[in-house]
């Protein structure tokens, strides 16, 4: 301790002319500059060591910045490419839908006819054919990934494929409708006599009233005489049930078929009768053969439809050939 209270003093002569320069210290300061030059020495080293490390970092970071933006550029790339695709296969799809659209259009107007054809009230949900509006608020904030153009593609192919799934919900049951409609069509269409009875198309005597051949008195014809050969064939002009077969005057050998829902037909002067009470006939079937049994002044049909018990003129129930039915 003595030796830090004690004092020196430091002599410098700057030039022979010149006044001699005195510095007086203490000991305690001649030990501490060492001691200040070795920290400042260990700070220096410190801190070139930790920058250099920094830098190496910041190197690094720089390194990685440069390879992250490498492949983001990549990405975009890729991004644009599928999207591209994308807008490729929306495009495909697009057109499919609006095929699928006029092809389900198609089908629901052909049903619309054979709705018509039969007779069945129409109740199909038809497919709207028009373009999506920009009817109605849409909220959100919306972040365009694609073209406003491909937006609205997607928008108008999404409305339409929405549109044929509802209407494909509805067309199910409306179609079994159809399909139950027709048949009825169809079996009503079987038990109603709309099919010449005999190949001639000779109409020899209408229904209505006339001069009866025999007599020459005015009368009414009940039915409708087609003239023809003898043992031409004679068909069941819908489908029906026997209910008589028999040989009677003045009839002659007659059948009367049972078609249901009122209607029957009657079938005179045959020259022969080819079924039995009972026998189920179907539309078209031979029943017999054209005569002059009974009174008949020559060959030919005496052709009856009676509904209700009354007999009808037959020309209109005629609607078709035989061959077409
Ligand atoms: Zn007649």
């Amino acid at each position: 301790m003595k030796w830090m209270s004690k004092r020196f003093t430091f002599v410098v002569i700057p030039d022979a002319n010149q006044t001699v320069q005195r510095y007086r210290v203490t000991g305690l300061i001649l030990t501490l500059i060492p001691i200040t030059i070795i920290l400042l020495t260990i700070c220096s080293i410190l801190f070139i060591y930790l920058f250099s490390g920094k830098v190496a970092h910041l190197k690094d970071l720089s390194n990685q910045l440069a390879s992250s933006e490498e492949n983001y550029e990549l990405l975009l790339t890729e991004r644009d490419e599928i999207i591209g695709t994308l807008e490729a296969d929306l495009f495909a799809v697009s057109v499919q839908a609006e095929q699928v659209r006029s092809k389900l259009t198609d089908i629901s107007e052909l049903e619309l006819q054979l709705k018509e054809i039969a007779g069945i009230e129409d109740s199909t949900v038809r497919i709207s054919s028009s373009s999506p509006t920009d009817k109605g608020g849409t909220g959100g904030e919306e972040i365009p990934l694609l073209s406003s153009t491909t937006n609205a593609k997607a928008d108008h192919t999404l409305q339409n494929l929405t549109t044929m799934s509802l209407a494909m919900d509805d067309m199910k049951p409306s179609l079994e409708a159809t399909i139950k409609g027709i048949k009825k069509y169809q079996y009503i269409l079987e038990i109603t006599p709309t099919i010449w009875p005999a190949d001639s198309r000779k109409i020899t005597s209408t229904f209505g009233v006339r001069r009866d051949p025999f007599s020459g008195r005015s009368s009414l014809h009940s039915g409708l005489d087609l003239g023809g050969d003898r043992g031409d064939p004679i068909y069941a002009s819908a489908n029906g049930v026997i209910t008589l077969s028999e040989n009677t005057y003045p009839q002659g050998n007659n059948i009367i078929i049972d078609h249901g829902r009122g209607i029957e037909t009657r079938y005179l002067h045959l020259n022969k009768r080819l079924v039995e009470v009972g026998d189920k006939v179907t539309k078209g079937q031979l029943i017999g053969e054209l005569g002059n049994t009974g009174r008949s002044t020559g060959p030919h049909l005496h052709y009856e439809v009676i509904v209700n018990g009354t007999q009808v003129d037959p020309r209109p129930y005629i609607k078709e050939d035989r061959e077409d039915k």
